[in-house]
């Protein structure tokens, strides 16, 4: 169960003064919010760029936990200015971003299925289509 809107926001707010996330703004060139990071992490400004929520172990956007996040109102921490892009931190208890980062950030694992089956043939998949 997904906190209250009240609480998630003051939790975003401990989360920007405490644990460094940011960016505030998206794709802002030379943001120096990604120069601190680099430093708090102990790497390259190209690798801190890398370690963002969208591959952090603790980042949720399953479909149902996108749908206990679209119960909450949009707020000034939304970039997209839409549902877009949120997901769920269960380190911090916020409504995260893909594209933001903090210092709490775990890398996620991820395996390629033994059973990979390989792609099926467009064709098949649509035999009406006129496809070459
Ligand atoms: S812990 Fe991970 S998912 Fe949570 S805000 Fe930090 S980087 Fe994003």
């Amino acid at each position: 169960m997904i906190e209250t809107t009240e609480t998630l926001l003051a939790n975003t707010e401990n989360a920007i003064a405490n644990w460094n996330l940011g960016p505030a703004v998206v794709d802002q060139p030379g943001d120096p919010y990604w120069d601190k990071a680099a430093q708090v992490f102990g790497v390259s400004l190209a690798e801190a760029k890398r370690r963002i929520c969208a591959n952090c172990e603790y980042y949720d956007n399953t479909p149902e936990r996108l749908t206990e996040l679209e119960t909450i109102p949009l707020n000034k921490f939304d970039i997209y200015g839409s549902q877009a892009h949120r997901g769920y931190c269960h380190k911090l208890h916020i409504i995260c971003h893909t594209t933001r980062s903090c210092q709490a950030w775990e890398r996620k694992d991820y395996e390629i299925p033994d059973d990979l089956a390989p792609p099926r043939d467009a064709r098949a998949m649509y035999p009406n289509s006129d496809m070459a």
